[in-house]
């Protein structure tokens, strides 16, 4: 099976507007009442509440909440399904305890059926039809349908397809990348290009700053700030949507011209205890790269290897494997003591990091190999693990 993301912008009317704030409403009351409860029993009996205790106890919280029965019962359904996956995702130690869900972020709720299309038009069951403006033809049956709503004010629907068919099987015959994620260039491949984070986006930022100073200066509850308000959440909406763009540009670019593509695990970055890094790794998308390197990797049958353990990709020559003792952040240009090699600091991490995948790579390929496993078949999975070893500190 193939799965399909589309992501359009929808345009409710004023009526429907309102019914879907309710509908928000209700699928974030819900989420939160059940994750108490889920969390209550837990410290009481040591045992969680499975999704069908959780549905039981709909009906007689509609009956206590008469509100609650207007919205869709699926979309309340769809809130309990993805709390218990948020509940095996942090059992399985992918994901942090499930939080409680404000009315200040991101909205949002999931329609797994009901839902249909007719020419520029979506349905939502219980909301009716709503304008779509969809660029790509939806191809294959429909999942689940999400309905969210950014801090601008702004609908969207994402559309989640299933297609016949498979995937082309993976082969990491053909060209290899090592891949360096840094701060002053946003990508620094081996093969010595750098990708610098778009220069439009800083303007943003600036911009951005400058609205939040005047905001900071508005009287609360007063009609200024509120105007003040939106005007920072459009800055911050414009952000999103070029640094989006860029990685999507930057990633199928990487995806296109090679076969094996390797970054080191974000895990592993941030366990370089650095506070600016921290916030850089929050800050420039890091995250969203690779989660987009993952599925492009996938779709067109290339191997994504994650470098998941430590090793001093910057300060390893990638010529000699000489290791220096120190090489501090604002040196960029370094030669080795031991082979004379110039090395500028991020191509050369690059290159460690592309030697170390191929190196995990042959591993985990290899029959006897010890630990090393390649899942590159089927969803989120395609990396390759194995233990850390002992040796590097
Ligand atoms: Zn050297």
């Amino acid at each position: 099976m193939m799965y399909q993301s589309i992501k359009a912008r929808i345009y409710p009317t004023d009526a429907q507007t309102e019914k879907l704030s309710q509908f928000f409403g209700c699928a974030r009351w819900w989420w939160n009442y059940a994750l108490n409860q889920t969390t209550t029993t837990y410290k009481e009996t040591g045992k969680g509440l499975s999704r069908e205790g959780l549905n039981a106890l709909l009906p007689y919280l509609k009956k206590e909440f008469p509100w609650l029965g207007e919205c869709h019962s699926q979309v309340l359904q769809s809130v309990t399904l993805n709390l218990s996956k948020a509940f095996i995702n942090f059992f399985e130690k992918r994901a942090q305890y499930p939080s409680f869900k404000s009315k200040h972020g991101k909205q949002s709720i999931q329609y797994p059926q009901g839902t249909k299309f007719v020419d520029n038009l979506i349905y939502l069951p219980k909301l009716g039809w709503i304008k779509i403006s969809l660029h790509r033809q939806i191809e294959g049956q429909v999942k689940t349908v999400t309905i969210s709503k950014n801090p601008s004010g702004q609908y969207f629907a994402a559309i989640l397809t299933e297609q016949e068919g498979e995937y082309p099987i993976p082969s990491s015959e053909g060209t290899a990348i090592g891949i360096d994620l840094g701060i002053t260039d946003f990508c620094i491949t081996s093969t010595g290009s750098k990708f610098p984070n778009p220069r439009h986006i800083k303007q943003h930022e600036r911009n951005l700053k400058r609205k939040q100073r005047k905001l900071s200066r508005k009287v609360k509850g007063s009609n200024s700030r509120n105007k003040a308000r939106k005007l920072v959440a459009r800055v911050h909406q414009r952000i999103t949507n070029s640094r989006l763009d860029f990685l999507h540009k930057l990633s199928h670019k990487l995806v296109n011209e090679n076969q094996v593509i390797i970054v080191e695990d974000l895990a592993v970055k941030n366990m370089v205890k650095n506070h600016c890094l921290a916030k850089a790794i929050g800050d420039c998308g890091w995250s969203s790269f690779l989660e987009m390197l993952n599925y492009k990797c996938e779709r067109y049958g290339k191997i994504l290897v994650k470098v998941d353990r430590f090793f001093p990709s910057s300060k390893t020559c990638s010529n000699c494997y000489h290791r220096v003792s120190s090489l501090p952040l604002d040196v960029r240009q370094w030669t080795c003591s031991s082979c004379g090699a110039n090395h500028d600091r991020d191509v050369n991490a690059a290159l460690n990091i592309k030697a170390e995948g191929m190196r995990i790579l042959s591993l985990g390929t290899s029959e006897t190999a010890d630990g090393g496993k390649v899942r590159p078949s089927r969803g989120r999975k395609t990396s390759v693990r194995h233990s850390p070893s002992k040796s590097e500190t």
